[in-house]
């Protein structure tokens, strides 16, 4: 059986956890530092602990649920990671050199069930939902990979935006964010974290309810009801209404900003009308909210699909504006290497010999 990932744990859990099995809740503080400060490879670099402690920890945790396959470099800095899990399947984390500071955008299912027509996570069904510690040690092995290149550089901002749908997969999401915030550890500051949902409304309202202060981004794409259904399937079972429902709900409550993404995709929903609409749709919300006007990565896949010219961004962009609502265009990286959400790893599988069923890869 695989064991669960030490990483899972937040610091409370911790100091619950050793009690329970003999141990000193006094040493959660010692071991989280050497977890997250030193961020040793193995339990048994923590020369401070007794080694009787250690013993009962590996018993029960690995440190180790994630291993490197393939890391691919950018011209413009940003690093690709393809990792393997314990039971062989791959995913994707990548690290993005922004302005502000050094991202990472985490992965948290194996596939995703949403299906958009756009997108290459959605091609594969998911066969699993990834553990909290599976999410962090993304985040862990990023650091290293820093780390090792001996600048002192740490990740600063974080965005719940690789395959899958974080909202279908909330505890463990939720789990993770507690640890990646906890001062005594990695201390990202909850405002430099952003999760990306393709709009479940109930789970909007939960995640406004709880106290993780942390940013909401939501897949918009489309206008109208018509649009989206045939851009997101999802919207068939959660139509725009209800997601405005649920968006105005979540202003209400946390009084925090909304950024709404929104894929170009040519001639489809890229027209000024389109953003007309759109504006319309957000105007009694204007203050509140924004929109980042994302450049579609072209999928193989989904060959129905292309880029919008730049003309049609820039007057897409224009529309908004002048209805005054807040909008930016994504600054892309690493085109050069498939960094769009799922694109090296659906790369990887074709080029390989996929299991049909769970869409794992039979490596040699
Ligand atoms: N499932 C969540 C989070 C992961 S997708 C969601 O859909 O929000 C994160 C973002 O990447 C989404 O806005 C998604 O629409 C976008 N994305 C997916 N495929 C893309 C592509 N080929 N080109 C550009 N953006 C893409
Ligand atoms: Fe899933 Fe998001 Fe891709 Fe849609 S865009 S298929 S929700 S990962």
């Amino acid at each position: 059986m695989n064991q669960s990932s030490i990483y899972g744990l937040t610091l409370e859990q911790l100091r619950s956890w050793l009690p329970e099995h003999g141990q000193k809740k006094s040493r959660a503080s010692r071991i989280w530092e050497w977890l997250y400060q030193e961020r040793v490879h193995q339990f048994t670099d923590m020369t401070d602990v007794r080694q009787e402690c250690l013993d009962v920890i590996s018993e029960h945790f690995t440190m180790n649920s994630l291993s490197e396959h393939v890391k691919q470099e950018s011209a413009d800095g940003t690093v690709k990671f393809l990792l393997r899990l314990q039971d062989g399947n791959l995913i994707e984390t990548v690290l993005m050199r922004q302005k502000y500071g050094l991202t990472v955008c985490v992965t948290t299912q194996v596939g995703c069930n949403i299906g958009c027509s756009f997108c290459a996570s959605g091609l594969i069904k998911k066969s699993r939902d990834l553990s909290g510690g599976e999410i962090v040690e993304q985040i862990m092995h990023v650091q290293r990979h820093l780390d090792a290149a001996g600048q002192g550089e740490r990740v600063t901002n974080v965005v719940v935006m690789g395959i899958g749908e974080p909202f279908d997969n909330f505890q463990n999401m939720t789990d993770f964010i507690e640890v990646i915030k906890e001062r005594k550890g990695l201390a990202i500051a909850a405002k430099r974290i952003t999760v990306s949902t393709s709009g479940l409304p109930d789970k909007i309202k939960e995640f406004a309810d709880s106290s993780l202060q942390v940013n909401l981004a939501i897949s918009l794409h489309a206008p109208n009801n018509d649009l989206r259904t045939h851009i997101m399937k999802i919207n068939r079972a959660f139509p725009i209404e209800q997601l405005m429902d649920a968006v105005d709900y979540y202003l209400a409550t946390t009084n925090k900003r909304i950024m709404f993404e929104y894929i170009l995709l040519r001639d489809v929903n890229d027209q000024r009308e389109h953003a007309a609409e759109l504006a319309e749709l957000l105007s009694s919300r204007k203050s509140m909210v924004s929109v980042n006007l994302i450049p579609y990565n072209p999928v193989d896949e989904h060959s129905q699909y292309q880029r919008s010219t730049e003309e049609s961004i820039l007057g897409f962009y224009d529309t908004l504006k002048k209805n005054s609502i807040n909008a930016t265009v994504r600054m892309e990286h690493g085109t050069d290497i498939d960094a769009a959400c799922g694109q090296l790893r659906s790369k990887q599988m074709k080029n390989n010999t996929p299991d049909p069923q769970s869409g794992r890869l039979a490596l040699g």
